[in-house]
């Protein structure tokens, strides 16, 4: 990026902007090199600002939640990225939640069970936020957030505002058309049920308990990091081939849940890149499937 690019958006952001920050700093991976420039957007006009800056300069602008299901590259990214932390409000009108895209799913999650709402227990322990589970239709073996979702207010690739039902959106396993369709998905709306708090309460610790048990969360991850292949799982697989607690400098294929790979010192992403090669490589040969990622790689590699 050129610094008379960086003077536009430092002119247009203020105090709001930064240059060089390293996505280290902003995965949950923790890895990652600089990038060029990240902001804060916190209104619709923002929005449009960094439409406009793509449209007319060609940078690359990439919104991030927390960082929870992206990789980003040691040679870091030349473009910006815009933080969505600050779209937080929420609301709920009956049986209906109205959420903007920055919230955490966990914040969602505490707002139903203050007013008594029941259906989003399920995203329990889903590190991200509502933008960031609508774009990859964050789930579980259960249910996924598009079972909920009933509609989406984003801005498309022609820098226009829309809304959508969730029947106008192509959903399925970990995949949502919202990844093509927008720029910036700005809020949604989901259905939920009136529930007993205690009872919200008493699943959503259950949940907890099982996630502790059975997912590595005391390393920086990102979760699985494979999608389930049609009739596997993807832990289950790497798991037979024996890979578990194979590591690539300080990446580790957890010992507790294979499909994870995880930061056990300062691993870089190249040697997380270089594990999941290793992992595909090693499932293709033994049993000739295909594991697809499920995390986003943002950047180059190696
Ligand atoms: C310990 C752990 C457990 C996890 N468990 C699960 C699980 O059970 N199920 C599951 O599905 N996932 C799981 N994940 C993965 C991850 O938390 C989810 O995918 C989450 O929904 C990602 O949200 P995020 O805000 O962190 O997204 P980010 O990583 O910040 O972004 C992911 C993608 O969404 C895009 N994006 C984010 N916000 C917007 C927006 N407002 N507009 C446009 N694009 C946007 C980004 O550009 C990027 O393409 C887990 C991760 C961890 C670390």
């Amino acid at each position: 990026m050129s610094d008379s690019e960086k003077k536009l958006i430092q002119d247009y952001f203020g105090r709001q902007a930064s240059f060089n920050v390293y996505a280290k700093d902003f995965t949950t991976f923790k890895t990652g090199g600089p990038v060029s420039a990240v902001v804060y957007p916190c209104e619709k006009r923002d929005i449009e600002f960094l439409f406009n800056l793509k449209k007319n300069t060609g940078i690359i602008v990439k919104f991030v939640g927390n960082g929870s299901n992206i990789l980003v590259s040691d040679h870091g990214f030349d473009g910006v990225i815009a933080f969505t932390k600050n779209f937080s409000h929420i609301e709920c009108e009956d049986e209906i939640v109205g959420a903007f895209s920055g919230v955490k799913l966990n914040k969602v999650i505490g707002f139903c069970i203050e007013k008594g709402l029941s259906g989003l227990e399920f995203l329990t322990g889903i590190p991200g936020t509502l933008g960031g589970a609508l774009i990859m239709n964050a789930g579980t073996k259960t249910m996924s957030i598009s079972d909920i979702v009933l509609s989406v207010e984003f801005m498309d690739h022609d820098g226009k505002w829309c809304r959508e039902k969730r029947e106008q959106i192509t959903w399925k396993y970990r995949y949502s058309q919202l990844k093509g369709k927008a720029f910036f998905i700005l809020s949604a709306t989901m259905k939920v049920k009136k529930g007993n708090a205690q009872e919200i309460k008493k699943t959503i610790s259950e949940i907890m308990k099982q996630r502790k048990h059975s997912q590595p969360l005391e390393y920086p991850s990102a979760g699985s990091v494979f999608k389930n292949p049609e009739g596997f799982f993807a832990g289950a697989l790497i798991e037979q081939a024996g890979l578990k607690g194979y590591c690539e400098g300080k990446a580790k294929i957890s010992e507790k849940h294979a499909n994870f790979i995880v930061n056990t010192g300062n691993a870089s992403s190249t040697d997380i890149w270089k594990l999941m090669r290793y992992i595909q490589q090693t499932i293709k040969n033994k049993y000739n499937i295909t594991l697809e990622p499920e995390i986003e790689l943002i950047g180059r590699f190696p």
